[in-house]
């Protein structure tokens, strides 16, 4: 079965292998991971263990701190205006569904975000490109990659304030330059692992802004000076979550490896539809298509649900759109191998051939 659910998505079959052989004796404790203490010797190696690999793929410096937190990224999207806006309001462009969420709850909690540019005019099907950012701004948020309208950040926002980014879809899918981020968050369930743990990255200054009159678990400050165990952390995640990152620096080698091939499934796949003749129609900009994402109509939208099922019973798993946008969207993350993009594009073919 190829599996092109969005998340929680597949993952790579070596680390699924290797977790059912440790599964009942975790490195000769005759315990699995998940029964061991979260203080124990052996959990405290995951845990560094996944930091160090976050740090390596990402090139990351010693001027930011590897937090693995609970609450999913949804959580990021009040803890950061929470945390970081000193008085000042922050900013935002919205480019979807999830964009939108985040500046709910920094509006929810009075802080008054300034939504600087927005594609809701054209369905979200595009990523804004002219915009200023105010000087004073507490920070800019954006989302790279967006999960549901299968749109993505190909460069950057530059701004002269802190950068924020929901990198839930894209992170590890290829380089960035980490520099210009006060802050980076994603939820693990696509690209790094299982749902219940949210990778959040943040550069140490940030975090003299973290003012005290909130929850302690809230204040990023607290998980920081306890490197994530301030609490009883997500274990079985965060472990899986450090198998799926020695099998990106070990088996794909590294960031850049996943890009070109992240690049080459994702050209096999807009390629078949390219090449249908108007059977499919993609719904993202062409400038602006997601690697991760790859959202489609068929011409003849009565036929989406056939398309979904005859896929599904040929293997290619999940591949119906987002309950609120419809249609078909194919998530290719990291884990997916390029068999499975081959898979899709030769049934594509052919659906196209028997129903065109
Ligand atoms: N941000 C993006 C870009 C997402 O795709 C999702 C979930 O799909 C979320 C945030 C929400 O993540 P969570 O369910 O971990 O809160």
């Amino acid at each position: 079965v190829f599996n092109f659910n969005p998340g929680p998505a597949t993952l790579p079959l070596q680390v699924l292998e290797k977790v059912q052989a440790e599964m009942l004796d975790y490195k000769g404790t005759g315990m699995s991971i998940t029964e061991i203490s979260h203080r124990s010797p052996e959990f405290d190696a995951v845990v560094n263990s996944a930091v160090a690999r976050v740090k390596r793929l990402l090139g990351l410096s010693d001027d930011f701190t590897v937090l693995f937190l609970q609450g999913g990224a949804s959580q990021q999207f009040y803890q950061i205006p929470m945390n970081l806006c000193q008085g000042k309001k922050p900013a935002y462009i919205n480019t979807g569904t999830w964009s939108t969420k985040a500046i709910k709850e920094a509006q929810i909690l009075g802080k008054d975000p300034v939504v600087l540019a927005s594609s809701e005019d054209k369905g979200f099907s595009y990523i804004p490109k002219e915009y200023e950012v105010p000087k004073d701004a507490a920070y800019l948020h954006f989302t790279t990659n967006n999960t549901i309208k299968g749109t993505q950040f190909h460069t950057f926002p530059k701004a002269d304030v802190p950068v924020i980014a929901d990198m839930s879809s894209d992170i590890m899918s290829r380089p960035f330059d980490p520099k210009p981020f006060g802050l980076f968050y994603a939820g693990a369930q696509k690209n790094l692992g299982p749902a219940g743990v949210c990778l959040t990255v943040i550069r140490n200054d940030m975090l003299e802004r973290v003012p005290e009159d909130i929850p302690t678990l809230l204040r990023y400050t607290t998980q920081a000076s306890k490197n994530s165990m301030a609490n009883t952390c997500p274990c079985f995640a965060i472990y899986l979550l450090e198998l799926v990152l020695a099998w990106l620096e070990e088996e794909v080698g590294g960031l850049e490896k996943a890009e070109a091939r992240n690049q080459k499934k994702a050209g096999t796949v807009y390629d078949a539809f390219d090449k249908s003749g108007g059977f499919y129609k993609a719904t993202a900009a062409p400038e602006d298509r997601s690697l991760m994402n790859v959202t489609f109509r068929l011409a003849n939208e009565d036929l989406e649900p056939v398309f979904i099922k005859e896929a599904a019973e040929q293997g290619l798993k999940g591949l119906k759109g987002h309950r609120s946008v419809g249609g078909c969207r194919a998530s290719i993350y990291n884990a997916m191998p390029q068999a499975g993009a081959d898979a899709l594009a030769d049934f594509m073919a052919d659906f196209a051939a028997k129903n065109g």
